[in-house]
């Protein structure tokens, strides 16, 4: 059973374990922005609380930002389930430039 442990610059990392079969999972820590209201990565203007959001375009942002990154955790995990070593430095150095593109168009 393959796992993989990305370790980002900052707080950011990322693990990966996979079946050897195609499939697997990921736990991405710190990649996207949390929900200022449910702390949740995941919420999508779903939580209870979001009547109390005061700025529109700040959590637009956000969604859009956490979409591209969403994305290239997919393309990711997908490398891993098929058996790509996506924890050499090479891997790390490109996710690195991948995320810093999404930051700086998308932040
Ligand atoms: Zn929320």
């Amino acid at each position: 059973m393959p796992k993989y442990n990305i370790n980002l610059t900052g707080t950011r990392s990322i693990i990966i374990e996979t079946d050897g079969a195609g499939d697997g999972s990921m736990t991405a820590i710190g990649l996207r922005e949390a929900c200022p209201d449910c702390g949740s990565v995941d919420c999508e203007r779903t939580c209870p609380k979001q009547a109390s959001w005061d700025d529109a375009q700040e959590q637009e942002a956000r969604l859009l930002y956490n979409a591209a990154v969403h994305g290239v955790e997919s393309f990711l995990l997908a490398l891993a389930c098929l058996g790509a070593k996506v924890d050499t430095p090479k891997f790390t150095k490109a996710l690195e430039t991948a995320l810093d593109q999404i930051a700086e168009r998308y932040d």
